[in-house]
């Protein structure tokens, strides 16, 4: 699934891209990837150019002129793919991203006026593209509940030790993945963060020292700036049949590499269970400190 790194990658290759496009035409083939009324489209998406395009959590939102917005949510296997004077797609890794389009995963094409071409497409046709007023996407219950954003300058040690205050008799795998505690934590990026500062995912909020949490607050953001600064998953990083397959997180020190040495102290990484997803620790260097 893409993550808040890939999501942002998105949104940094794209801005740079389709700023001030106008759109032309749009077609879909799937109406639940593409819920909006044909008035709501024809007045709102068709002849507006391209404002901003921003991200909060793993919504990315490209704003138009019209005071609307495209809301986009990538969900398991959603990508972003712009074809025309430069290329740039990011997302989901897959063949879409560097194969001909649109192909049989794309459920979205965007013409500009220039000719070129935004192509969203999702293989497995969770992820959706809402037209909506601008001001409005606050008040999405989502947008409500949300927590802060871990890249941003003011989430601090203390802020995050506060966020999950709020969540002290849970495991803090389970809390770092509420995103109503921290703004787009998945799986990938927890089992990094708590191998990066030492912590077992089961250990218990309220049983983790000060000092823990600012060592986890350190490994969250080193782990996502560096996901960010490779590129996330994009075109540029994604090679094709008989060369290596762009991952989500080809550095993962633990996420994925159960059997293979944990790259601190050797010890064979295992994969378990917490909160219900898929954990992979290293069984020397997290250990459970539950009473
Ligand atoms: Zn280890």
């Amino acid at each position: 699934m893409p993550e808040l790194p890939e999501v942002e990658t998105v949104r940094r290759g794209l801005k740079n891209l389709i700023i001030d496009k106008k759109i032309t035409h749009v077609s879909f083939d799937w109406p639940k990837g593409f819920p909006n009324a044909p008035f709501d489209v024809s007045q709102f998406l068709i002849g507006s150019h391209i404002t901003d395009v921003r991200r909060r959590a793993k919504v990315l939102m490209i704003d138009l002129d019209t005071d609307y917005s495209l809301v986009v949510h990538l969900k398991m296997t959603g990508q972003l793919v712009y074809r025309g004077d430069e290329n740039f797609g990011a997302g989901h890794p897959n063949d879409s991203l560097i194969g001909e389009l649109p192909d049989r995963s794309t459920r979205v094409t965007i013409d500009f006026s220039d000719e070129t071409k935004l192509f969203f497409n999702d293989q497995r046709k969770f992820g959706w593209m809402r037209l909506m007023p601008t001001i409005e996407i606050p008040n999405i219950d989502f947008m409500r509940r949300v927590g802060p954003e871990p890249l941003e300058a003011d989430f601090t040690a203390t802020v995050l030790f506060d966020r999950l205050q709020r969540r002290k008799s849970s495991s803090i795998k389970a809390a770092l993945l509420d995103q109503t505690v921290l703004a787009g934590i998945g799986n990938i990026y927890a089992d990094e963060a708590l191998w990066g500062a030492k912590i077992h995912p089961e250990t218990k909020v309220g049983n983790i020292s000060q000092a823990s949490i600012k060592k986890l607050y350190t490994e969250i953001v080193s782990v996502l700036q560096l996901s960010i600064e490779k590129g996330g998953s994009t075109d540029r990083n994604y090679v094709n049949a008989e060369g290596k397959k762009g991952s989500y997180i080809d550095f993962a020190r633990v996420f994925r590499r159960e059997n293979l040495p944990c790259p601190r102290c050797g010890t064979t990484i295992i994969k378990t269970r917490v909160a219900g997803r898929g954990t992979h620790i290293c069984p020397k260097c997290q250990v459970v400190k539950n009473d």
